[in-house]
């Protein structure tokens, strides 16, 4: 009974892996049995501006909530090259994944594809009388950065995102 188990567990994950393959060869999303967190599930957090200054770092309160940009090449995750999960400093979200982080040079982190799709919302931005596509988190309006179409294979994106609106968590893989 336990080795028919596991064998069914085998083909359900060999099936799973297939499948998603053959609907879209270019989806880069983790698969989900190396998924460390749920899909955003449309849940909303929503607080008052003094709350979130109360309880955000600074820079993390400026960039997130007042869509500011940190200085080029200073942020620390910026540098990172531990295996794990950048989620969003403001509410936990899980964004960004090691397996879709590169080095753009550009002196922010930059990835090429969000850890699941959905978990990130993308607007019109024409600030600075420049039109550019912002990142938010889709849990709580928090501004992360920009997305730009010249980042690498196989997406052509680069998510140019604010390191001091996430926090990384390194996953055991
Ligand atoms: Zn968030």
């Amino acid at each position: 009974m336990k080795t028919l188990l596991i064998i069914t567990a085998i083909l359900a994950f060999t099936a799973t892996s297939c499948d998603a393959q053959l609907r879209n060869p270019n989806d880069m999303r983790i698969p989900a049995h190396k998924m460390p967190a749920a899909e955003y599930q449309g849940d909303r957090i929503v607080k008052s501006d003094s709350d979130w200054r109360r309880e955000l770092p600074e820079l993390a309160y400026l960039v997130l909530r007042e869509k500011k940009t940190e200085p080029a090449f200073t942020g620390p995750l910026n540098y990172n090259e531990d295996r794990g999960v950048y989620k969003c400093a403001g509410c936990g979200l899980h964004i960004f994944h090691t397996d879709q982080k590169y080095d753009s040079r550009s002196g922010w982190p930059s990835f090429f594809a969000p850890l699941i799709v959905e978990n990130v919302k993308l607007v019109d931005d024409d600030s600075y009388n420049t039109l550019r596509t912002e990142v938010l988190c889709p849990r709580c309006d928090g501004h992360l950065g920009h997305v730009f179409d010249d980042g690498p294979k196989p997406t052509g994106l680069r998510y140019c995102i604010n390191s001091a609106a996430l926090e990384f968590q390194a996953v055991a893989e």
